[in-house]
């Protein structure tokens, strides 16, 4: 068997190269893990060797204790995965305190996991606890989400209305808003904890003058939602770069109050 025979596996690399393709991964930047199911790790089980040492995870995830991950290494470039997902990708396992993990399958050339991952677990633990279908979490440098980043404050309501504003399915996409984190020092344990946090409430999270991290319950529901919201920023920035960059009109809270009506939508009271 080989690793593309599996189909969760074949949806993690298309993300991979799709992103690559879009442009928001420039040599190493972003990372993507993909929680299996118990029937996909039983499937993927003939791959795996269980000889590797358990490493610290820097963080504790009890909740995901004994479940495994897909994920792309530390300093692998998004674009070579297709060529070689087993060079550049790996499957991790974490041991039953949550505190440790280690490599099943994968990263034959050396390497160890994506350095967000104490962003990706916490943030799948978060999830999970909530009962929430996700399995996917995927973190790009989008050009416009990031340049947005110099001109916006790091509030979730300014944020989010720009979003809302710019496009009318925005609000519909993601209803609860996005959440914001200023710049922080990535790879450790504080950013993770930040975005867990908001990860409560949000499928979105914009790490100030760095990138976004998204959620969703498949692969297509969380590369969607990046690029939906790239999107958006890329309508926002030119906006902001024609004439005096004053909008003229927009999408008025009351329109926006007609579209949860009008979609049955939840949007979030915080940012009406
Ligand atoms: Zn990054």
């Amino acid at each position: 068997m080989h690793i593309t025979d599996l189909p969760f596996a074949r949806g993690f690399i298309r993300v991979c190269d799709d992103g690559w393709l879009k442009g928001w991964h420039e040599r190493n930047g972003g990372n993507l893990s993909y929680r299996l199911s118990k029937a996909e790790a039983e499937e993927a089980a003939p791959l795996f060797t269980t000889g590797d040492d358990w490493r610290e995870i820097k963080t504790s995830v009890p909740a995901l204790a004994g479940e495994y991950f897909m994920c792309t290494g530390s300093g692998k470039f998004m674009r070579n995965i297709r060529e070689n997902p087993a060079a550049n990708t790996c499957i991790i396992q974490v041991d039953e305190s949550g505190a440790r993990y280690r490599l099943v399958w994968g990263l034959t050339e050396g390497g160890i996991p994506s350095s967000e991952l104490p962003t990706h677990l916490m943030n799948h633990e978060v999830k999970k606890n909530a009962g929430s279908l996700c399995r996917v979490i995927y973190h790009a440098h989008p050009v416009n989400l990031i340049s947005l980043t110099f001109v916006l404050p790091p509030e979730g309501k300014a944020f989010t209305r720009e979003l809302w504003e710019a496009m009318t399915e925005c609000p519909v996409i993601f209803p609860e808003g996005v959440g914001t984190v200023p710049w922080m020092v990535p790879g450790g344990r504080d950013i993770a904890v930040a975005s867990a946090r908001l990860m409560e409430t949000f499928n979105a999270v914009v790490w100030f003058h760095h990138g976004l991290f998204c959620a969703g319950a498949t692969f297509d529901e969380a590369f969607g939602l990046m690029d939906a919201i790239e999107k958006a920023a890329e309508i926002s920035v030119k906006i902001r770069s024609m004439g005096d960059g004053k909008k003229r009109q927009t999408i008025t809270t009351e329109n926006l109050k007609q579209l949860a009506e009008g979609f049955g939508l939840s949007l979030s009271p915080l940012f009406i």
